[in-house]
């Protein structure tokens, strides 16, 4: 039996969308999730929060579990999944921050300062850490914990391009980033023509691994890490696509969608892929 555990921390915020058609207020928040897998003594995080709060929220969970944080990983380059790790590694300077070499340097564009001023700070103003750190490359295609491998699969494009999960074989668990949502409208605001077909195919590798567990960064505030959420993902990414083609206007599409999914959180997000989709 493998000697690795896991556990997760949630975060509720705001949407990024600002601006979506009434009706759906109340469910207008989205949550990240984070995952510390850890051992006897050693343990890694993947993925991180945004806000300059949460981000030390963060921090304490770490120290709290008294784990030697040995590894960050960084599943895609969006900014709520790692814009805390300038504040962890001051505080675990031990602990070395990864992700792929497409990831990083999506993630050096990412934080250069005038893409955080128009992008980010009109969207979260004064939430924003104040120092912001790019992970460095991995090399190869795994690392350890106590011995155990954890293997980085390549998703493609899900919802942004170069996504990756995490794959820990010894417990059969995937961190699926963003290639699997629960219960969270996707983001599909990057999406083109063929985006759709590559996420769809990112989720037959998730489901090859057979996973007992699937955590996905955005859910429900106490998320299952059901692997049932595979499917979930793939039959909105199904309705998307028809709803695409039946409709004409972004409002259209975006009713048609909540018509489908009346109780999935974040609105906002649909709304964003429902206007890239179809500007008029
Ligand atoms: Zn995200």
């Amino acid at each position: 039996m493998s000697k690795l555990q896991w556990k997760l921390l949630t975060k509720k915020r705001e949407s990024s969308t600002k601006g979506v058609p009434p009706g759906k207020e109340a469910l207008a928040w989205v949550t990240n999730t984070v995952t510390l897998i850890y051992g006897q003594r050693d343990a890694v995080l993947v993925d991180t929060f945004l806000s300059a709060q949460h981000s030390q929220e963060l921090v304490n969970w770490v120290a709290e579990s008294g784990k030697n944080l040995t590894t960050i990983y960084i599943t895609h380059a969006h900014g709520d999944h790692f814009f805390s790790l300038k504040l962890l590694l001051d505080r675990f300077p031990n602990a070395k921050a990864i992700a792929t070499a497409s990831v990083v340097n999506a993630i050096r564009d990412q934080i250069k300062p005038e893409y955080i001023r128009s992008f980010w700070v009109p969207r979260f103003p004064g939430q924003i850490p104040s120092q912001l750190a790019a992970p460095e490359v991995l090399q190869g295609d795994s690392f350890y914990l106590e011995g155990e491998e954890l293997k980085v699969v390549e998703l493609g494009h899900t919802d942004t391009s170069h996504t990756t999960a995490l794959y820990v074989p010894s417990i059969g668990l995937v961190v699926a980033g963003d290639g699997v949502y629960n219960n969270t409208h996707l983001y599909l605001a990057e999406r083109d023509d063929t985006t759709i077909d590559e996420w769809l195919r990112a989720l037959d590798t998730i489901e090859a691994l057979r996973p007992n567990a699937v955590v996905t960064g955005h859910g429900v505030l106490d998320p299952d890490s059901s692997p049932r959420h595979i499917g979930e993902t793939r039959r909105y990414l199904r309705d998307f696509a028809a709803s695409l083609a039946s409709t004409s206007t972004a409002p259209e599409l975006y009713q048609k969608m909540l018509s489908l999914y009346p109780d999935r959180v974040n609105p906002g997000s649909l709304w964003a892929a429902a206007k890239a989709a179809k500007p008029s």
